[in-house]
């Protein structure tokens, strides 16, 4: 078959099955259609992570996502691009008051970090807690998002995720009946909590880019780090 003759082959099958699905006689599973807005009810699958990472640069239908997330407690204001700290511009950013749970104080956080948090509530961290515990996570402590800086603090490191407010550092969780699970003090442990402790990371790893917490190094002793740079790091 001549070149020219395959390539128009090709492009009527492309025709065909556009239509097919136009018209409703091929669908494809949740969480698997390139097509259509990302909702944080979806499955967690490598297209919607990759429908998540095309939010970056549009934060008009980031917000819409956030809009439908159908989390009656979400609380968040958006923000116009700003300059906090001079050398560390932040866009598509919102104060997050609460999400599902609430946190220890809000917090700046990009638009999609706001839905990667949401995602991971409500496919990760929930089922895990009503597994173990058979109750829901309330509250969330941290240490903050947003730092204008380099990793570590060094001059000659690159810039921090925290630098764009694409990261949040989690400290604990607090269980509805009050229990508190703490990186500094249950991670490790060989019990319910430290279970729920290693669940709660890895159910993280698809849903940020990077995931770092105490078996990474000693400046994650006490906190996960949650970053939406990176892809599938989990440490
Ligand atoms: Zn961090």
């Amino acid at each position: 078959m001549r070149g020219r003759t395959l390539i128009l082959l090709l492009g009527m099958v492309g025709v065909g099955v556009g239509i097919a699905f136009d018209k409703g006689a091929l669908t494809l599973p949740v969480g698997w259609n390139p097509w259509g807005p990302l909702s944080v009810s979806d499955p967690p699958t490598p297209v919607t992570r990759w429908k998540l990472g095309r939010l970056k640069d549009d934060p008009e239908a980031c917000r819409e996502v956030l809009e439908r997330s159908a989390e009656p407690a979400l609380a968040y204001t958006p923000l116009a691009d700003h300059e906090p700290v001079a050398g560390c511009p932040l866009e598509n950013v919102v104060r997050l008051e609460r999400a599902g749970v609430t946190f220890s104080s809000s917090f700046v956080a990009t638009c999609p970090w706001t839905v990667a948090w949401l995602r991971y509530e409500r496919h990760r961290l929930q089922p895990a807690a009503r597994a173990l515990f058979d109750e829901p996570v309330a509250s969330v402590e941290h240490y903050g998002s947003f730092a204008c800086r380099n990793v570590y603090g060094r001059e000659d490191a690159r810039r921090s995720q925290h630098a764009t407010a694409e990261a949040l550092d989690l400290a604990a969780y607090r269980l509805a009946s009050g229990r508190r699970i703490a990186l500094a003090g249950d991670w490790g442990d060989d019990d319910v909590e430290g279970e729920f402790l290693k669940r709660a990371r890895q159910g993280a790893c698809d849903l940020f880019g990077t995931v770092l917490g105490p078996d990474y190094n000693a400046a994650h002793a006490d906190h996960f780090h949650l970053g939406m740079r990176g892809y599938r790091v989990c440490r």
